[in-house]
């Protein structure tokens, strides 16, 4: 099975900052890693290829920094690696960020029959490139995965977290899913395997290696989104600290939630 992972370099958001002149993220400089969620995906497709067989390709559109998360993906076992890099990508939205990869995806692999993201990634955070890239190749999909059941050479059954209940599915291949990140924890790169990463050729494809009939589909031109505004939440509800007695702190506790209107008497 030739299997698909998508994988996309973000910022370490405990230290990025947001520039109040521009309002969008400042990302030069900033200190990067891997989505963890995709981490979760290579694993996925690790463990896929162990039952079926097959390839594990790795594909990122990023900056030529993002080389750096395929080889990640190489030291943990993925087999073949992609980057598209272009300028003329730069600025995408999910849509244009969605239509570069699904066309990579089709240009370097040809007959993906499995597709895996992240089901979201922890800058953007919209949870839509997956689904998107999956209408693009019109191919079907499955969201929030959190455990593969079984894996079979043409069909995978799963596990779905719809957060009130869970749902277990089975998919006809070729098709995408997108994974929680606690679906398998990711395995730590061998020696052995980091030393094979080094020499790993990775394929990179630009603009005019991607078969389409409309260039001004890429980057910002292809982009419908246009951000207005982007700030920190501004945390303005007061906070207060309480000490005392346990009895004391109840009883001002019950105060408040009555003069609230959020405690009832039982008698009530
Ligand atoms: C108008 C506009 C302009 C923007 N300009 C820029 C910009 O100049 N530079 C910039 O870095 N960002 C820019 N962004 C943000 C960019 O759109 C998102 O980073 C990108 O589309 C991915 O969306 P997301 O992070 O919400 O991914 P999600 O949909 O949350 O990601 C889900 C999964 O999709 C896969 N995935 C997502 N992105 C990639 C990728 N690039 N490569 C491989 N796999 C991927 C991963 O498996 C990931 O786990 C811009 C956004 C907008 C709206």
């Amino acid at each position: 099975m030739e299997i698909v992972v998508c994988i996309k370099q973000v910022p370490d958001t405990a230290k990025i900052e947001v520039d109040e002149t521009t309002g969008t993220l400042k990302r030069e400089g900033a200190e990067v890693k891997m989505n963890p969620f995709d981490l979760s995906a290579i694993e996925t497709a690790l463990q896929i290829r162990e039952a079926t067989g097959g390839t594990v390709w790795v594909i990122s559109m990023g900056p030529q920094q993002a080389a750096q998360v395929l080889r990640e993906a190489f030291m943990m076992g993925a087999d073949r690696g992609v980057l598209l890099c272009d300028p003329r990508f730069a600025g995408a939205d999910t849509l244009a960020t969605s239509y570069t990869l699904a066309l990579g995806i089709r240009k370097a692999v040809r007959n993906p029959q499995l597709i895996i993201c992240g089901k979201q990634t922890t800058d953007g955070d919209t949870g839509q490139v997956g689904p998107e890239i999956a209408e693009f190749l019109q191919i079907p999909h499955v969201c929030n995965v959190s455990r593969l059941v079984e894996a079979r050479e043409h069909a995978l059954v799963l596990m779905i977290d719809l957060q009130e209940m869970l749902q277990k599915v089975q998919v006809e291949c070729p098709c995408l899913i997108t994974v929680e990140k606690d679906i398998f924890p990711p395995r730590l790169p061998s020696f052995r395997k980091r030393e094979e990463a080094r020499h790993k050729l990775i394929d990179v494809l630009g603009c005019s290696d991607l078969e389409t009939d409309d260039p001004g589909c890429f980057g910002l031109q292809g982009s419908p989104t246009h951000v207005e505004k982007m700030f920190p939440p501004v945390v303005d509800k007061p906070r207060e600290i309480w000490t005392g007695t346990g009895v004391d702190l109840a009883e001002r506790l019950v105060e408040r939630l009555q003069r609230m209107k959020l405690w009832l008497p039982r008698d009530h």
